[in-house]
């Protein structure tokens, strides 16, 4: 405590906040009302202690002081198509749409941008695990609040392309990187993501994996039962897509094992890996997925973007099967072309109201802890710990998220 104490200013130190409530979530767990949380003005916490005799100058609150919560999972450069996209068609007519109908007017994509960082904001988001197939984001996500891992994600199935897709994301990574250098440490990380099983051929998962060495990625995966069918047997209703972009047959290996089984011992580095949406996912899937980040990964998470789910194909992922399995999970958004919010507390009210039987505790670490980990932030986000500076949400009755700090 001292220590740390002679690290911050005179200033600081008699403008600290105390903050008491109903109770508190540290990022791991409740406690009772009878503790204090002590930070900075600006919200670097100084200490989690049970109060003592100096009850002096405590602001006492109604409800649960959380850490801001991690949103793992969300394409911010698609905020302009909130209700565009019809409810309930299922995924592939779902991504059919997305790339017939979202090309609007610049100056449009930016405005749309620009509120829903302000509503990830306000919503109690302090960090965003964000899909951009372009650069247009950058200067909002530069010039707002949040910290951003930004994931440039690859479409590109045909082999003969391969080194005009390689030029093509490699150029919007370096413009990533190349502002990164220009902002405070750890406001931008920056990595190549492939976006999904059906997209990515087996040269661009074995490039993104060079080039991807200890850092975390992510992609899209079982968000419906025609991705393994697609791996299985190389039929089903994904040709329909794939027919739209010039492919007659599957251009992917038939392995006759499930696609996560296919495609994800391409990753050997160390990466950590979001598995995005899972909602088609099978106990075995977990179990492969969790022996092979043992032996090669530094981690394997399962994103869980409930009402994107509900919005696409009105089915709730596995996750009962996910926490017997001690999977981890956080928690994401995805975008407004599948949702009608970007907030994380609206994720977490959807699961309680569908299984009620799943501790809030536990929910709530997805939301903060496990997210901050998944995006390696747990350095300085993520939960209620000295030095760190986390955000300071209060959670009401209804799980309506303020921020404090
Ligand atoms: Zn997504």
């Amino acid at each position: 405590m001292f220590n740390f104490v002679r690290k911050v200013t005179l200033f600081q130190l008699m403008n600290l906040r105390k903050f008491k409530a109903d109770r508190i979530f540290t990022g791991k767990e409740f406690l009772s009302g009878s503790w204090v949380l002590t930070c900075t003005p600006e919200g670097e916490i100084v200490e989690l202690t049970e109060e003592g005799f100096d009850t002096e100058n405590i602001e006492r609150l109604k409800g649960t002081l959380c850490p801001g919560f991690i949103n793992a999972h969300c394409h911010l450069e698609l905020s302009h198509m909130k209700g565009v996209i019809p409810k309930h068609t299922g995924l592939i007519p779902f991504l059919m749409d997305v790339v017939d109908k979202r090309d609007f007017p610049a100056e449009h994509i930016q405005e749309k941008m620009n509120e829903a960082v302000d509503e990830m904001y306000r919503d109690g988001i302090v960090a965003v695990g964000d899909i951009g197939n372009t650069a247009n984001s950058i200067a909002t996500k530069a010039n707002g609040q949040l910290v951003w891992n930004n994931f440039v994600e690859i479409l590109g199935f045909k082999e003969d392309q391969f080194d005009r897709i390689r030029q093509e994301y490699g150029h919007v990574l370096a413009q990533f990187r190349e502002t990164e250098n220009n902002l405070p440490e750890g406001k931008f990380k920056s990595s190549l993501v492939p976006h999904a099983p059906y997209t990515v051929g087996t040269k661009i998962f074995e490039w993104i994996n060079r080039e991807t060495r200890n850092l975390t990625i992510s992609c899209h995966n079982q968000e419906t039962p025609a991705e393994d069918e697609l791996y299985g047997t190389g039929k089903g209703e994904f040709l329909k897509l794939l027919q739209k972009f010039g492919s007659k047959e599957s251009p992917f290996p038939i392995t006759g094992k499930s696609s996560l089984q296919s495609w994800l011992p391409h990753f050997n580095e160390q990466q950590k890996i979001i598995l995005v949406h899972n909602t088609f996912t099978s106990a075995e899937d977990v179990d492969f997925a969790i022996d092979h980040a043992a032996q090669s990964l530094s981690g394997i998470y399962f994103c869980l973007c409930v009402n994107a789910n509900l919005y696409i194909e009105d089915q709730m992922p596995p996750i009962e099967m996910l926490i017997d399995k001690k999977a981890e999970l956080v928690l994401g958004t995805d975008s407004y072309s599948s949702n009608d919010q970007l907030s994380i507390a609206a994720e977490i009210r959807s699961i309680r109201k569908r299984l009620p039987n799943v501790p809030l505790e536990m929910i709530l670490r997805w939301a903060t802890y496990n997210g901050a980990k998944a995006l390696d932030r747990l350095n300085s986000l993520g939960s209620f710990e000295k030095g760190k500076k986390p955000g300071v949400l209060l959670l009401d009755e209804n799980l309506t998220a303020r921020r404090i700090i």
